[in-house]
């Protein structure tokens, strides 16, 4: 067995932005029926902000 220590855990990726720290959403128009549309637009990751790792807990 291999007794390396290791220093600096491997940071987590975000799970809500898989890593990319911002998330797409999809644009809807309408005000009624919100019809999704094929455009997207980048939204920050509000889990992450924006790192793409995600947050650990502090003790
Ligand atoms: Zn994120």
């Amino acid at each position: 067995m291999a007794t390396r220590k290791t220093t600096k855990p491997k940071p987590a990726r975000c799970p809500d932005c898989d890593g990319r720290g911002e998330t797409a959403e999809t644009v809807r128009v309408g005000a009624r029926k919100g019809r999704a549309t094929d455009d997207r637009q980048a939204a920050l990751c509000l889990t992450c902000l924006g790192t793409g790792e995600a947050q650990a807990d502090e003790e």
